[in-house]
């Protein structure tokens, strides 16, 4: 049958996002295969340090070598180098045929995710019960961090100089630990708080133990059993912990989701999700015309600041001694580089609607997500990317046949958010935002589509790859 006026202008005029899986099918198979590793590395990574462990045994496999920051001999096209900043933030690196002068290709993505810190004198004792004390980072909704299992990550600075790692609650025959919430026949009155409240945030205290110590001479029994239990263990005493992080995150391991297993639940896919997409691209990139420099950064779920974050000058600094190892000019260098800055972005949730604006949102299964603004109240905060730069972004993904889709972070006056774009436009490099759509976002499972993760990775990688003029 053939179409009338009316189809045939439509199909040129109009635009209907497609699913992945009607416009690229061979997709399903390789975002399956993609994701077992993610899957992987989720568990390996429930904390920034723990994701530049695991980053680092990847780039070692892939042939990458330490950064020399005073290397006397210039960096040659396909060399690849790491740089560990702190074992807390990453940046990976291949250089490129071009002259750094030229630009760069920058995709920055974060790896800390929301979680309940140890306060820095955490173990207290109250109604026979040992405690941990805990300060949340970042932007949790705090009821939903009761009564669910956790595992205890981190690292403690001896006097000595000595560093232990805590790494307690994933193993099978590991112990896990919890904060408590009320039985419902008692919780008349706190039923009445707000949502916000409904835990509150000196309330996720985590019960670490009940048993006393049997010297019934002493005071506080049950604590001192658990520091004696630490002590034989990690060789630290109750001072110790004030030179301690530790973090409290879910226990609970990464899973497919759904009968179809289209989906990956997990804790930390904001924004392990785009530190992975983008650390596979870095390693599959073979010489690139533009150098590639990926960065695992942290602090981005607490506003970017502090030695590992994007706030501070450690990506530049990198980027300053690559310029001068070249011989290049790091000014031009900066004016002539391009940056993904790779984050996960709201999906629309068929059970709430109401906060986003359907035609501007992102949905699973639709691809990465491009982002042209972030920011709230009046796109306050934001890196607004030129059309110019959304063009040459989205022109390299339409040439890679990569499906991509765009979408805001909700409605105008619902909320809003940011990412780390804006401590790179600052620098006057053209910066977009861009990444995969999750539901259930800074939860301890978080949802995410094996077809976007694909897609990301897709986009990632075709970024790095590009010769495009600039
Ligand atoms: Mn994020
Ligand atoms: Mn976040």
């Amino acid at each position: 049958m053939s179409k009338t006026k009316g189809q045939e202008l439509a199909e040129q005029l109009l635009f209907t996002q497609p699913h992945v899986a009607d416009e690229a099918p061979e997709a399903l198979e390789k975002a399956q295969e993609f994701c077992e590793d993610y899957k992987a590395f989720l568990d390996e990574a429930k904390t920034e340090r723990e994701a530049v462990k695991a980053g680092v045994k990847r780039l070692e496999a892939a042939g990458y070598r330490p950064f020399d920051r005073l290397a006397k001999e210039a960096y040659k096209p396909g060399d690849k180098v790491y740089y560990n900043n702190r074992g807390k933030a990453l940046i990976a690196a291949t250089i490129g045929t071009r002259p750094v002068q030229d630009g760069v290709s920058l995709m920055i993505a974060h790896i800390d995710s929301p979680r309940l810190d140890l306060k820095p004198n955490p173990l207290y004792e109250d109604t026979d019960l040992a405690l941990f004390k805990t300060h949340y980072y970042g932007g949790i909704r705090k009821y939903q961090w009761g009564v669910t299992p956790l595992s205890l990550h981190g690292v403690v600075v001896k006097t000595n100089g000595e560093t232990v790692e805590i790494h307690v609650g994933e193993e099978e025959n590991d112990p896990v630990f919890c904060v408590t919430d009320l039985l419902p026949h008692l919780a008349a009155d706190q039923s009445k708080r707000t949502l916000n409240e409904g835990l509150k945030g000196e309330e996720l205290n985590i019960i670490v133990g009940s048993l006393p110590f049997e010297d019934k001479e002493v005071k506080n029994r049950v604590k001192l059993r658990i520091m004696q239990i630490l002590n034989e263990r990690y060789g630290i005493t109750e001072r110790d912990f004030v030179r301690a992080e530790i973090e409290a995150v879910p226990a609970a391991k990464a899973r497919d989701v759904g009968f179809d297993r289209s989906l990956v639940g997990g804790y930390g896919h904001d924004d392990r999700v785009c530190g992975y997409t983008a650390l596979r691209a870095e390693i599959d990139c073979d010489t690139p015309a533009y150098t590639s420099v990926c960065i695992l950064a942290d602090k981005e779920e607490v506003g970017s600041d502090g030695t590992a974050g994007l706030a501070s000058d450690f990506t530049f600094h990198f980027l300053k001694y690559l310029a001068d190892i070249q011989g290049a000019n790091y000014t031009m260098m900066l004016q002539n580089s391009k940056c993904l800055s790779a984050d996960v972005n709201a999906a629309v949730d068929p059970t709430f609607p109401e906060v986003s604006e359907k035609n501007n949102s992102s949905y699973l299964n639709r691809g990465v997500c491009v982002t042209k603004y972030t920011g709230a109240r009046g796109k306050g905060g934001t890196n607004d990317a030129d059309a110019e730069m959304v063009a040459y972004v989205t022109g390299i993904l339409d040439e890679a046949g990569v499906l991509w889709q765009t979408g805001e972070l909700g409605k105008v006056d619902q909320g809003g958010g940011g990412t780390v774009a804006k401590f790179v436009s600052q620098r006057e490099v053209d910066t977009i935002d861009i990444g995969v759509p999750v539901l259930s976002m800074h939860s301890p499972f978080e949802l995410v589509s094996k077809l976007d993760v694909y897609m990301t990775y897709r986009a990632f990688a075709a970024f790095k790859s590009s010769s495009k003029e600039r």
